[in-house]
């Protein structure tokens, strides 16, 4: 997965002061719609996030409207990341090699911000400017209580996400849908992301 790139080792050089990515509580806008409080559990498996679980949260919105959210632990995420074929992933790699992650990370760590439209108003495949009404979809790393601001969060357009799932072969579309009946997940959620890349 992408935020395998960004891990700390990468920035730990003993030449330099290391610099960690700024950490902040998590922005109201990755809390699940109807809560006033951050997501407490894998949507797939239901672990409960401890202060030092990492985790991601995906969610599709268009203007107040959320299409889908969850969150996920990262060993989900990478069983998820598995179910794809070699085909899918280096396709889905080619397709975003014009996204500069680490330089992205970089330009983060150094500014520090915790603005959080710096990171999600613009597409990060496209970089086109993001429309709210338009459907789109946001990401975040997090740690417990805490957002991490480097390459993650950011945005991508509806356009790009439908891009990247006809890079999907259909063997992987269906292992993606096989994968996704193996947890407990409401109904009304699993329709809604099945034959999706999510966090990929
Ligand atoms: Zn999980």
């Amino acid at each position: 997965m992408l935020y395998e790139d960004f891990d700390d080792e990468e920035w730990d050089d003993d030449d330099f002061e290391f610099i960690h990515p700024k950490r902040g509580p998590i922005d109201k806008v990755f809390y699940p719609f109807d809560s006033k409080e951050p997501f407490k559990s894998c949507t797939m498996c239901q672990t409960q996030f401890e202060e030092d679980t990492d985790f991601l949260i995906e969610k599709a919105v268009k203007g107040n409207d959320v299409i889908f959210e969850l969150a996920m632990c990262l060993p989900c995420a990478e069983n998820m990341r598995k179910q794809l074929s070699e085909d899918s992933l280096k396709n889905i790699e080619k397709y975003m090699s014009s996204v500069d992650f680490e330089g992205r990370a970089q330009h983060f760590v150094e500014t520090q911000s915790d603005k959080i439209q710096d990171y999600i108003s613009t597409c990060l495949v496209s970089g086109k400017e993001i429309d709210p009404n338009e459907e789109h979809q946001i990401y975040a790393l997090c740690t417990g209580s805490q957002m991490i601001y480097s390459a993650m969060p950011y945005a991508m357009r509806g356009a790009v996400m439908e891009e990247i799932q006809e890079l999907l072969s259909p063997e992987t579309r269906q292992e993606l849908d096989d994968f996704m009946d193996q947890y407990l997940i409401p109904d009304d959620l699993r329709d809604l992301i099945k034959g999706r890349p999510v966090f990929v």
